[in-house]
């Protein structure tokens, strides 16, 4: 079969044509490298470490501030700061996504978990304000404000059953933020990554070195400063969202020489005080994480057993002193399966 003119002209068009491409996408590739950074946001600090051709310092941060726009109490534009003062019941999409993660959690863990504990956080010292510690008259009567039951949800709308309610995503908002950033690097599709926000974590494959991260655990040191940094255990992870919540940092100690921890237990309207010192949680999402962890401190070691044995999708590394002021360890962790 004879070729015609045309066809052998079209022919060689197309050969040097896919040369061309060819050449072309080979000088013009960026090759991926690692970047990594950290940077101020929700009044503590984020680290991120991941691998890709560009650097994605700018969207990330974006997004970060996004979330604070919407969740931070301590925001006073942030749409959570408007619901607080009254001025909107209209949630964003941030606030639609974290409001029913939070009530999951406040049912699992019988209250223990309760995004309405401000004023009684506050009345302890934290948040707002350091003063007074409360009189019982007063704890009391800040606890008609108290209670995840009294706001409901849905269809873009909340509402509070009594105006005066404050709603707190202190502990479960830099879960949240983290699982943003993460979400937003797998879509730039990122496989190898690790963000932080402030000890809340999510993993993703590989670390620059072509292992597996390393996740260290730190030892619950009474350290009210937050400088020390000696860690307990290293877990090996891949891909991971892991949180960490502790008394053993966010405290003060009284004039007669009591230890108030920033985590309260809804049901007596006062600060937890437990044997357990220190509660890692690994879940499907590190909002969910960040949440358990912080019940888990609420709750005490025997009862956030019992949640943990139901709830086959937490894993958990304890750590809390025996009867004669040793540290003890209790864990369900199990090892990963290799990406
Ligand atoms: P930690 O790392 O110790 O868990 P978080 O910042 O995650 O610290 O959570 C502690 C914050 O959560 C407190 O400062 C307070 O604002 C809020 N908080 C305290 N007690 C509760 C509770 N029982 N349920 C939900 N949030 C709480
Ligand atoms: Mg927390």
């Amino acid at each position: 079969m004879k070729l015609k003119k045309r066809q052998i002209a079209l022919l060689i068009f197309l050969i040097i044509g896919t040369i061309y491409v060819a050449m072309t996408n080979d000088t013009k590739a960026p090759s991926a490298k690692t970047w990594k950074f950290s940077e101020r946001i929700f009044g503590t600090v984020m680290n991120a470490t991941y691998t890709h051709t560009e650097d994605l310092h700018d969207t990330i941060m974006t997004c970060l501030r996004g979330v604070d726009a919407s969740l931070s109490m301590f925001n006073p534009k942030s749409t959570i700061s408007r619901i607080n003062r009254g001025e909107t019941d209209t949630l964003d999409t941030y606030l639609a996504e974290i409001l029913p993660m939070a009530h999951s959690v406040s049912e699992a863990t019988d209250g223990a978990f309760d995004i309405t504990v401000a004023p009684l956080v506050n009345a302890w010292g934290f948040g707002f304000k350091n003063g007074q510690l409360p009189t019982d008259a007063q704890v009391d009567s800040l606890r008609a404000l108290v209670g995840y039951k009294g706001i409901a949800f849905g269809n873009g709308l909340i509402h509070k059953e009594n105006p005066g309610t404050v709603i707190d995503l202190s502990a479960i908002a830099k879960g949240f933020g983290t699982d943003q950033v993460a979400n937003l690097l797998m879509e730039h599709g990122v496989k190898d990554f690790m963000v932080e926000i402030g000890g809340e974590i999510v993993s993703r494959g590989n670390n620059p070195k072509g292992k597996a991260w390393h996740i260290g655990i730190n030892r619950p040191v009474e350290d009210s400063t937050g400088t020390n940094n000696e860690i307990q255990e290293v877990i090996e992870v891949h891909n991971r969202a892991m949180a960490t919540s502790g008394n053993y940092r966010n405290y003060y100690t009284t004039e007669d020489g009591r230890k108030v921890s920033h985590t309260i237990d809804p049901s007596t309207g006062r600060p937890v005080q437990h044997s357990l010192l220190s509660s890692t949680v690994l879940a499907p999402t590190c909002a969910m994480a960040d949440a358990f962890a912080t019940s888990f401190m609420v709750m005490g070691m025997e009862k956030a057993k019992e949640v943990v044995r139901s709830h086959p999708e937490l894993q958990v590394y304890f750590i809390y002193t025996d009867s004669t002021g040793t540290y003890q360890t209790w864990q369900n962790i199990k090892s990963e399966e290799e990406p």
